[in-house]
């Protein structure tokens, strides 16, 4: 054997350089499922079988190209249960001149390469519209690098959303004051259903297996309707293209109960796993077959070509360092309700409710709401993003750690966002129906109703005057905290010790 072109399960492009001049006479397809990696920490159900059943359709298509691959499955004896274990078992026995691998997307995973000793070739990830290399050299000549330096310069290096005169479209580079609307059912347009992908053959096999192997994991497996190959991903962008695009921005930041996705594309998983390149998805949105308002079509461009290659800009350029952050000394650990959803917190109950279901819950579920409550909570930063890790469908290292621990987090000092994401219960209690209809009041800071949000939040500013007092867009949160009585901030103090020792008692890791 000549080659031998290692694929990880959040690999699954045939594009990808990997493939670069591969000869089925000569070269083959090495895939792996170990244990190791679905239980180094617990594993949510359908996390596992989202991609153990990607990997296997994956497979398939490369077999009905022709293609020898050699398929480690979880339940062959032979398996050794890790990447390391199982690359040297398969190296030995196939024998091929050099392994071919695309960069992982997990600092840990590329480490464990380096160190193999085995002859393997890593070529670069084309999947992502920023090289590391030329994230490096921007970030060179931007000390103050900050997302929307680096959006505007991929606007213009893309051209994307630009006038002939190379403005951007519209006169604007952001419309977010548009993208801020609470989903109002009164007067809100209806919400297409989801897409649902019945599980064929191969991927009932992995359920089945899932649930046999793993049956101590978080998250519910029934009713399992994940995308699971390109034609999956593909139907799902043209759906979100035609029927939820044009609502996306205008309710981008709002939250519903019951309602998990609202206008969100839930295209993530497909994207992390390389079924969909960014660039295709950009494409189907700017091609805008529902006539879209431009809010819609430059908010969500903003996150694929902004965000998703600024956090994975920021992840490359940091490591492994990145990972040991935690500029607010924070050292609780996340409580056992994040993995059970037990809480009488209704903005809570419901965040973690659409995660154990669906091994997904939006941005503003997860940055406002999950994470926030850990931030001000004071939970160690690495430990949300394992938590992340744990339970998400789209999480791989490279994008969760920097939005666990960096942007929901804020342990890296302002490295993905300039001020901590930190809001009282007012604010969402503006963006949902949550409060409502919970025991607690998001208006009190103390006393038996107080919205745990809100005697945390103060508390958050309280101790941590001294770092944040004089950024600029804290002002206003410094000022109130100035109006209270030093007696109230103390009772406030107090209240929010007797919360932190109450609801970390009971941990899960
Ligand atoms: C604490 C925290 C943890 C997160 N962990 C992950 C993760 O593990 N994996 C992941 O893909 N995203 C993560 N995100 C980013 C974002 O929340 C998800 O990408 C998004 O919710 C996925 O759902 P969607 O596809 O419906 O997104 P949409 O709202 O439809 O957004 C469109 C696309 O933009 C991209 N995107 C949007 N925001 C971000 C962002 N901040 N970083 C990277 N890409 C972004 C995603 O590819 C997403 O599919 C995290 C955010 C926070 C605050
Ligand atoms: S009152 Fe507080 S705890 Fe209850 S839903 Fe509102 S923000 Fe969440």
């Amino acid at each position: 054997m000549r080659n031998l072109v290692l694929v990880f399960g959040d690999q699954l492009d045939d594009g990808s350089a990997a493939f670069d001049g591969f000869d089925r006479d000569l070269d083959a397809v090495l895939q792996m499922e170990v244990r190791e990696e679905a239980s180094y920490i617990p594993q949510h159900k359908r996390r596992i079988a989202f991609f153990f059943a990607a990997m296997r359709h994956f497979r398939d298509g490369q077999r009905a190209k022709g293609r020898r691959v050699f398929y480690s499955e979880l339940g062959d004896p032979a398996n050794r249960g890790s990447f390391t274990g199982e690359l040297q078992r398969r190296f030995a026995e196939l024998k091929p001149g050099r392994i071919i691998v695309i960069e992982p997307g997990d600092w840990r995973v590329g480490d464990m390469l380096l160190r193999s000793n085995l002859p393997i070739e890593v070529r670069e990830d084309r999947h992502f519209l920023c090289s590391s290399q030329t994230f490096g050299s921007f970030a060179d000549g931007h000390p103050r690098l900050i997302l929307e330096t680096f959006y505007r310069f991929m606007r213009r290096r893309l051209d994307i959303l630009l006038d002939p005169d190379e403005t951007p479209a519209g006169g604007a580079w952001n419309f977010d004051t548009s993208n801020r609307e609470p989903f109002n059912r009164k007067k809100a347009p209806d919400i297409p259903p989801p897409l649902r992908f019945t599980p064929d053959t191969v991927t009932r096999e992995v359920l089945n297996l899932v649930a046999r192997e793993f049956p101590d994991s978080p998250g519910r497996l029934d009713g399992f309707d994940l995308p699971v190959n390109r034609g999956h991903g593909l139907a799902l962008l043209e759906d979100f293209a035609a029927h939820r695009l044009k609502h996306f921005g205008r309710y981008q930041d709002a939250m519903a109960g019951g309602e998990p996705y609202l206008f969100h594309s839930r295209l993530s998983g497909p994207l992390n796993l390389h079924m969909l390149s960014p660039r295709e998805v950009v494409d189907a949105v700017l091609a805008n077959p529902s006539n879209a308002p431009l809010n819609a079509v430059e908010g969500y461009v903003r996150q694929v070509i902004g965000w998703r290659e600024f956090v994975r800009g920021i992840y490359w350029r940091h490591m492994p360092g990145y990972a040991g952050n935690n500029v607010l000394g924070a050292d609780l650990p996340v409580p056992r309700f994040y993995w059970t959803g037990a809480t009488d917190m209704r903005c809570l109950s419901e965040a973690i409710g659409h995660t154990i279901d669906h091994a997904y819950a939006h941005h503003i579920e997860r940055l406002m709401v999950l994470g926030q409550f850990c931030l001000l909570l004071g939970v160690r930063p690495y430990d949300v993003h394992r938590w992340h890790m744990s339970m998400f469908w789209d999480a791989i290292d490279w994008v969760s750690l920097p939005n666990a621990l960096g942007m929901s987090q804020h342990g890296d000092g302002g490295l993905v966002g300039t001020k901590p994401y930190a809001a009282s219960g007012n604010y969402i209690n503006r963006m949902s129906d949550h409060c409502r209809r919970c025991r607690y009041n998001p208006n009190k800071a103390t006393g038996e109703d107080a919205c745990p949000f809100t005697t945390l939040y103060w508390d958050f500013l309280a101790r941590h005057r001294t770092r944040f007092a004089k950024n600029a867009r804290m002002k206003y949160s410094y000022l109130n905290l100035a109006r209270k009585e030093p007696g109230e901030v103390k009772l406030i103090q107090r209240q929010a010790d007797a919360l932190k020792a109450k609801l970390t008692a009971d941990t899960f890791l």
